[in-house]
């Protein structure tokens, strides 16, 4: 389970890693997704969980957990 960071995420979902916790320091303008604005992105803390069996590559996936 990697560490709680802050992120920058579009309205498409999309998540960029935020220095600082400021959007200011991400080195693009627009989300390489859907085109939006970086002024129009929120703010969140999030980590990535992996789940699955380490035994089996077939279920590894992982998700995204927010902090309120
Ligand atoms: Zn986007």
């Amino acid at each position: 389970m990697s560490e709680w960071d802050t992120y920058a995420q579009c309205k498409c979902r999309m998540l960029y890693r935020a220095p600082f916790g400021d959007r200011f320091h991400i080195h693009r303008e627009v989300c390489s997704r859907c085109g939006l604005d970086k002024m129009y992105w929120e703010i969140v803390v999030a980590r990535e969980v992996q789940t699955g069996n380490w035994w089996n590559p077939w279920s590894w996936a992982s998700h995204w957990e927010y902090k309120d």
